[in-house]
């Protein structure tokens, strides 16, 4: 009966709780690595951005020397002296060797303009007997021979009004790099200038300011010869560190920029938010798995109280109905006059008187149970005799027990001292565990009572020979309204409520109950009060 409803709600705090939070975990996990990707891609694309810049600043400048030469180049017919000078101030201040210019590509009129101090900047060549001179411009003519389609290519790009650089690597000792543009003649075709540039120079003197304010500290630029990726310059000196990103300078196509970030790495930073995120989601599920269950739990208790209520109501009216049953049969039957005999009419005075204290039996434990559950119950504690009280109980039931077949006894300690009690209650609980003796007794009528005590305590034990109780059930029954359901005592009636009261009782006496049990073969139950106990004062008799 009780499991339908709780299928249902389990079902219902699946569905409303953990599925939502499940799909919500996969969707966030699936989209935590996506997210991190997106991370990657604009990381990537801002240090694109950087490098690119790098590369733009380089055309700049070559774009800047190459304007000069352009416009000084009208005093070379001119001023021919004034036209050297500038080249050679352009050549002082700026990492450029050698710079010709020819008129066409047929190589008419090859003028070379070398450097002013010749042994640092020139491009030498080994001393094989033939002039230098000569050897140099036979290799400028070969470069440029060489290069035939580069150049028509500038000259399609001029014609086009674009101004552009080719970049050529020599292979002149020096590893210089040729730049070629054109320069303009008026309504002529364009001349050729060729411009040896030495590159390692070019990165340390013309880029590196460049480099160290486009990295401002906050990244790690360094220029690689692309070969053997061979560091030419860094930025700051740092210990080898994975690259991020490494794009090609373009006007010198042999070397290679690098970029880093300083400090953690955007993947790395990427990689522990996806981690942290996983955890938290983790969590997030841990603790709503864990509020669902405590959630259930407390649905299931509430249902399986609301269960045993309406079994206590139904196993009330049946306790009710049976003495009730009894007592107006025998005394209708009486009334009717019919029974002759004193001894019979006697006899059914005591099952009227009989049934009525079952009857008050019954409605006094509700109602205790009532008034314990408001927290209503009062306690008169005195100075009591327990086997005095017990006695009492002993000599009502003794002729009641014997009639149902009990052997029924009481062993009393005579020693025991006098406890400081409510002698009511102490009579309602020990009532109640005979009530319960003979409830469950089978074929075996044996109960016997004993008082005892130990070093500091008192007790009192009611011990059957009936029915026992599993261990399973012996943590439960002194729950309210706990009745053992299973085998022969189901159709045993009962409230559920007589251990409750019992322990209710023990607890107001700062007493414990405590039981020992085996099923088939009996029970005991022990009220134990604690000597040590302030409110248990004792006297010796
Ligand atoms: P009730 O007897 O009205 O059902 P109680 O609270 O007195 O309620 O007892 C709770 C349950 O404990 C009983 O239903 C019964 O199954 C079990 N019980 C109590 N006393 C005994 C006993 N002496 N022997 C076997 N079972 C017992």
């Amino acid at each position: 009966m009780m499991v339908k409803p709780l299928k249902r709600i389990g079902i219902i705090l699946i569905i409303i709780i953990l599925l939502p939070a499940a799909f919500f975990s996969i969707y966030e996990i699936g989209s935590l690595s996506s997210s991190e990707k997106v991370i990657e891609e604009i990381y990537n694309n801002q240090l694109d951005a950087i490098l690119y810049s790098v590369n733009q600043f380089s055309e700049d400048v070559v774009s800047s020397w190459t304007n000069k030469i352009n416009i000084n180049s009208v005093l070379e017919t001119l001023r021919p002296e004034q036209f050297a000078d500038e080249l050679s101030k352009l050549q002082r201040e700026n990492p450029i060797k050698q710079i010709f210019i020819v008129d066409d590509l047929k190589l008419e009129n090859l003028r070379i303009f070398s450097p002013p101090s010749p042994e640092i900047k020139k491009i030498s060549f080994e001393n094989d007997g033939a002039p230098e001179d000569a050897k140099f411009r036979s290799a400028v003519k070969s470069l440029v021979r060489n290069n035939t389609n580069k150049i028509i290519r500038l000259y399609t790009y001029r014609r086009g009004g674009y101004r552009k650089i080719e970049s050529v690597q020599t292979n002149l000792s020096d590893n210089s790099i040729l730049l070629i543009f054109l320069l303009d003649n008026e309504d002529k075709q364009p001349r050729i200038c060729g411009m040896f540039v030495d590159p390692i120079n070019f990165i340390r003197r013309t880029l590196g300011p460049k480099l160290q304010e486009v990295s401002q500290g906050k990244f790690i630029i360094s220029v690689m010869r692309g070969e053997n990726n061979q560091r030419v310059y860094i930025t700051e000196s740092t210990s080898a560190r994975e690259i991020s990103l490494k794009k090609q300078l373009w006007l010198l196509p042999s070397f290679n920029l690098s970029i880093v970030l300083k400090g953690t790495t955007i993947q790395s930073l990427v990689k522990s938010r996806y981690y942290v995120s996983l955890v938290l989601i983790i969590i997030l599920n841990l603790v709503l798995i864990a509020g669902v269950w405590f959630v259930f739990r407390n649905i299931r208790q509430e249902i399986q109280l609301a269960q045993i209520k309406s079994d206590f109501v139904s196993n009330v009216s049946h306790e009710l109905r049976t003495p009730l049953a009894l007592i107006s049969m025998f005394s209708e039957t009486l009334e009717m006059g019919r029974v002759r005999s004193e001894d019979r009419k006697k006899e059914y005075y005591g099952i009227i008187s009989q049934e009525a204290s079952r009857l008050s039996r019954i409605v006094n434990k509700i109602l205790s149970f009532s008034q314990i559950e408001a927290g209503k119950r009062k306690y008169n504690f005195d100075i009591v005799d327990i086997n005095e009280i017990i006695q009492k109980i002993y000599n009502t039931y003794n002729f009641h027990m014997q009639n149902n077949g009990f052997v029924f006894t009481f062993e009393p300690d005579e020693s025991l001292p006098l406890l400081r009690a409510d002698s009511e209650a102490i009579s309602e609980a020990v009532i109640n565990l005979i009530d319960n003796a003979a409830k469950y007794s089978k074929d075996k009528k044996v109960i016997n009572i004993k008082t005892a005590q130990s070093n500091d305590s008192v007790f009192i034990e009611v011990k059957d020979e009936g029915i026992g109780i599993s261990a399973e059930n012996q943590k439960r029954i002194f729950e309210k309204f706990y009745r053992v359901t299973s085998g022969d005592i189901h159709n045993t009636k009962g409230t559920g409520l007589g251990l409750t009261l019992v322990k209710h009782i023990m607890e107001a006496h700062k007493g414990s109950i405590s039981l020992f049990s085996t099923p088939g073969k009996g029970s005991t139950f022990r009220l134990n009060f604690n000597l040590n106990n302030d409110s248990i004062s004792m006297e010796k008799k």
